[in-house]
């Protein structure tokens, strides 16, 4: 059986997980959390990178940052997965969903202005499959009506728009390090990139349970105190040391999916008509995080995914609109029409690659959706 997903294994790891171990310090920000917020920096260029226990955390803390209150609106698509949404949520805020383009399957960036209302706080974009979203526009809608722009750039890490890599463009971005991305901190993980200084002081205040415990250890205050609301959202040390082992290995995993989704692409090629492939805008560098294909509809999708199981290949479909959901329809609302977000959703497919794919695996995993779709 093919899986899915197989979590990225360098070999790097091991290492630095078991010097971590050995270290006096294995609770958050030690020597590898450290290297790993430099990496980021360094490869990055934002103004701050802070690890975090999940994507979800960071998108919480950025909710936070921005001072969510109850009441609040925040744009984002219905084409996402929960955590997107959660974050707001909690903080008391209102969910506005907004339509997706069908040819990348991200927020449509021509009806977020018509969303907007007295109320609106923040947009965040999805970048999906890490494919990113039309972000010029988006930046100058949010500057002119004076909004905050958090980009779920959970499948994004290598990803670029411009040049600009994802998740430094917005005020804030978010990456995901969970065993089904890219780069993985040991099956849990992700990042917090903040391209504000304004955000950085308050930032580790509320990473640190809502203490000022970052600025004891440098020496600037001379006890910690209680000084904000927060939580727990700092990784321990295996997990920054995990997540080193791959980065510096990063460039090289990036090539490697990238040949894999071009195979698929190109030898997919062949099925345009009865299926269609994944559209990349020319100024956005992907990171090959996904690659899906979209069937004619649900019951065509739901037949390619069958005959692909016994074909011994995992394929599997993905978001349900948040929109259409119990707890979407109770927090949040769909603002216009529903013109892709379901059907397309409906549609699309995802095939199996992983970092470390082998020639003989993705070559299996065509052959077995060519036999598929010969009889679709
Ligand atoms: C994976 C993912 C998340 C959540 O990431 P976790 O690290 O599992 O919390 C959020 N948003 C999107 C778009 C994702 O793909």
């Amino acid at each position: 059986m093919i899986p899915f997903n197989r979590p990225l294994y360098t070999g790097n790891e091991d290492k630095y997980v078991t010097a971590s171990m050995r270290s006096a310090k294995m609770s958050g920000d030690g020597e590898f959390g450290k290297l790993c917020h430099q990496w980021f920096e360094d490869h990055l260029g934002c103004t701050k990178a802070l690890l975090t226990p999940s994507c979800t955390h960071a998108l919480e803390m950025a909710a936070i940052l921005i001072d969510i209150q109850a009441g609040d609106e925040v744009i984002m698509p219905s084409y996402t997965f929960v955590s997107t949404a959660n974050a707001f949520i909690m903080r008391g805020a209102k969910v506005v969903f907004v339509d997706v383009r069908p040819d990348t399957m991200n927020i449509d960036e021509t009806l977020i202005e018509a969303a907007i209302t007295a109320r609106t706080k923040a947009i965040v974009p999805v970048h999906y499959a890490g494919v990113a979203c039309e972000m010029d526009v988006i930046m100058e809608i949010a500057t002119r009506h004076n909004l905050y722009v958090i980009e779920d750039a959970a499948q994004g890490m290598m990803s670029t728009y411009k040049g600009k890599p994802l998740g430094t463009i917005g005020h804030l971005g978010a990456y995901s390090f969970h065993e089904t991305k890219n780069y993985t901190s040991g099956g849990e993980g992700g990042l917090l990139i903040i391209n504000d200084e304004s955000f950085v002081n308050r930032a580790e205040i509320i990473r640190e349970k809502g203490t000022n415990r970052g600025q004891f250890w440098r020496g600037m205050v001379d006890k910690y105190t209680w000084v904000d609301i927060g939580s727990s959202y700092l990784p321990s040390e295996l997990q920054a040391a995990y997540l080193y082992g791959q980065l510096l290995e990063a460039e090289k995993v990036n090539e490697d999916r990238l040949r894999t989704w071009n195979y698929y692409y190109e030898a997919f090629a062949e099925f345009v008509g009865k299926i269609e492939l994944p559209h990349v805008p020319e100024h956005c560098a992907h990171n090959a995080h996904m690659f899906y294909i979209k069937l004619k509809n649900l019951s065509e999708r739901t037949a390619f995914i069958e005959g692909m199981k016994e074909q011994g290949v995992m394929s599997v479909f993905h978001y349900v609109p948040l929109h259409s959901s119990p707890c979407g329809k109770l927090y949040g609302a769909l603002c216009g029409n529903d013109n892709f977000t379901t059907v397309e959703s409906e549609r699309l497919v995802r095939l199996p690659i992983w970092g470390g794919m082998s020639s003989e695996e993705r070559k299996q995993v065509y052959s077995a959706a060519a036999t598929v779709l010969a009889e679709i």
